[in-house]
């Protein structure tokens, strides 16, 4: 892979502008000014709220004088619907810039909601890579997760629910206008939802970093994030206001949210989705049960890389071979999930084996993801990765 990152050219994709640091949501209300805003659609789910994230985000556009109406219904893993019924909220209010407050699944409502209010598509129509034609309304996103990067990619991953499969709008129209990322904002997050998203960003910067269209720029977002996660997601497990761990997971979960964003993801990913949707397990724990397996699958593809992984991990690689540093990488990242509660056996969550065959057939529906995975996989190797991960 070395060889060919000589070859090629390399894109780099982020938000026109990132805000970094406490206390930056206070400034929503002046940057909603600059982008022309008068009133406001605040897209959030039912926890956020519960959790008073608002609140300063209401505080900010008060002294602003921008005037708000808010959807906040949305839905774990979000299904298609909630971005219909958003739209008609943002039309009756008569809005005209929207901010997203959440997790994953609230930023990527509120990006699908920007595309569909100038795009005569159906959400469904604009879900694949480049289809949409049209930028959308201007969008301002606030993280209370470490985890997707959504603040800072070109996806919104929706549910399907006729299909019950996830798809993706894959688009440039997709990125922020501004993303205002406080770790202050992530104190709240349960231990659970700060594993499973810790992980989530874990898998972002590992599978970027092996990726095969990885690039300079990913690269050095993806080693920062490892390092970053793999010392400080234990810590923010283990107390939720330790703020330094909140602070160096939020900006690892970004900064490996800008990674895959330009360098791509892997059959970690592929793999994990039908886990996640067939089995009701988020979207972060899907991807954290998967990681181990495809990993040490995935090792010969890049050893290399992998052995720099471990190090970042805090492995001792002196001496070994790449091989033998590489097999320590994997060792890490297990320690890691037992460090934070995670099981990472498809047993552990009483998937029975008889469900391997419609895990295959869900992973192979992915299969676009393999073609920058740093090995190749057939179907038989995909149902190995499942037994083993059984
Ligand atoms: P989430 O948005 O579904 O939130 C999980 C739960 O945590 C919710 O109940 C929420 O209310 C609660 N929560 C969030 N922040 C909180 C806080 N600070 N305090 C207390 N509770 C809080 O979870 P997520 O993992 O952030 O997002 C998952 C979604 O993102 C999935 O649909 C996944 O497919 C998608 N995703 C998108 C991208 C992308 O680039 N667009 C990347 C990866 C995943």
């Amino acid at each position: 892979m070395s060889g060919m990152i000589f070859e090629r050219a390399h894109v780099f994709y982020s938000p026109n502008k990132v805000l970094f640091g406490p206390n930056t949501v206070k400034s929503v209300g002046n940057e909603i000014l600059q982008l022309g805003g008068r009133k406001v659609l605040i897209i959030t789910d039912p926890g956020i709220v519960q959790a008073n994230l608002l609140q300063p985000v209401k505080a900010s556009l008060e002294a602003a004088g921008v005037s708000h109406a808010v959807y906040d219904q949305v839905k774990p893993e979000p299904p298609v619907a909630c971005v219909e019924e958003a739209v008609e909220k943002f039309k009756s209010e008569k809005c005209d810039l929207i901010v997203g407050v959440g997790g994953g699944s609230s930023l990527d409502v509120a990006k699908a909601v920007s595309l569909k209010l100038t795009n005569d598509m159906s959400v469904l129509e604009m879900c694949g890579v480049d289809l949409v034609k049209k930028r959308g309304v201007p969008k301002i996103f606030i993280p209370t997760t470490s985890g997707t990067g959504s603040e800072v990619t070109r996806v919104s991953v929706l549910i399907d629910e006729k299909q019950k499969v996830k798809t993706v709008i894959n688009s440039l129209y997709t990125l922020a206008d501004v993303a205002i990322v406080d770790p202050l904002l992530t104190l709240s997050v349960p231990p659970k939802v700060t594993a499973d998203t810790g992980m989530d960003a874990m898998v972002h910067a590992i599978e970027a970093y092996v990726a095969m269209s990885a690039t300079p720029f990913s690269d050095i977002l993806a080693e920062r994030a490892i390092q970053w996660i793999a010392r400080y997601l234990p810590m923010a497990w283990a107390k939720g206001s330790n703020l330094e761990a909140r602070y160096y997971l939020s900006l690892a979960a970004t900064m490996a949210g800008m990674a895959f964003a330009s360098g791509g993801l892997g059959a970690v990913h592929a793999l994990a989705y039908p886990v996640g949707t067939g089995f009701q397990l988020s979207h972060g724990r899907a991807n954290a049960i998967l990681l181990p397996h495809v990993m040490r699958y995935n090792l010969p593809g890049n050893p290399e890389r992998y052995g720099v992984m471990a190090n970042l991990m805090g492995r001792d690689v002196e001496g070994l071979s790449s091989m033998e540093a590489a097999e320590l990488a994997v060792e890490a990242v297990q320690d890691l999930l037992s460090q934070i509660a995670i099981l990472y056996r498809l047993r552990d969550y009483g998937i029975p084996r008889e469900a391997i065959p419609r895990l295959v057939e869900g992973g192979m529906s992915y299969a676009r993801l393999f073609i920058i995975n740093p090995r190749d996989l057939t179907e038989q190797d995909v149902r190995s990765v499942y037994e083993e991960a059984y």
